[in-house]
């Protein structure tokens, strides 16, 4: 794996635990020399993953719209800032760029494009592991309702199963490396 993609909240939450993941997340990353492909912003949990990428001399790839670029938030200091013209060229972008995608904590943009591979994935447009960091138990609930979608016949049990979760960046990692993507249709 040469880079991964993080989505993350653009805010910080409330728990310090979160910014220590992302911090965890960037020395596992820089240790095992895969770079960072990211939304490219300078605030929240985003912030935190490419600061502490960059002060251990990891690669940081940012992509960031334009519209949110004009509003002061890109970050800085990254390896590469790309500046595309919408949110749909971004997403495709981060996901042609990154060779797995993982979600830290964050909100609806974070949930929505973790789902968005999830569901290229399921449709094998792509076959590269996909999986969250369960920090502070705070996708536990999320994780249930994956298991409920998949117990009422709306997910298939192989395609519940390409969600890597762990609660250590390594163990994430590990998992990633051994990951066989499920050959089944998405069709229950
Ligand atoms: P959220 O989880 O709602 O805070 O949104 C974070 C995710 O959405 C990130 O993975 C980004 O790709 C994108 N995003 C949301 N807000 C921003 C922002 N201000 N700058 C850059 N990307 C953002």
């Amino acid at each position: 794996m040469k880079r991964l993609c993080v989505y993350c909240g653009s805010n910080t939450g409330n728990r310090e635990e979160y910014v220590v993941a992302a911090e965890a997340l960037a020395a596992a990353l820089v240790a095992r020399n895969i770079g960072l492909v990211y939304g490219g912003a300078s605030r929240g949990i985003m912030g935190a993953l490419a600061d502490s990428m960059r002060a251990s001399g990891g690669e940081v790839i940012g992509i960031i719209p334009e519209a949110l670029m004009h509003k002061e938030i890109s970050h800085p200091n990254l390896t590469e800032l790309r500046v595309v013209d919408s949110m749909h060229a971004r997403k495709a972008m981060m996901a042609e760029l990154a060779d797995g995608f993982i979600a830290l904590p964050g909100g609806f943009g974070t949930l929505e494009e973790l789902v968005e591979v999830l569901t290229w994935a399921q449709l094998e447009f792509h076959s590269k592991p996909c999986g969250l960091l369960n920090i502070a138990g705070y996708y536990t609930s999320l994780l249930e309702f994956f298991d409920h979608a998949s117990n009422e016949g709306f997910v298939r049990t192989q395609h519940r199963g390409m969600v890597l979760t762990a609660t250590d960046a390594d163990s994430l990692l590990d998992q990633f490396i051994s990951y066989k993507p499920p050959i089944v249709s998405k069709w229950v």
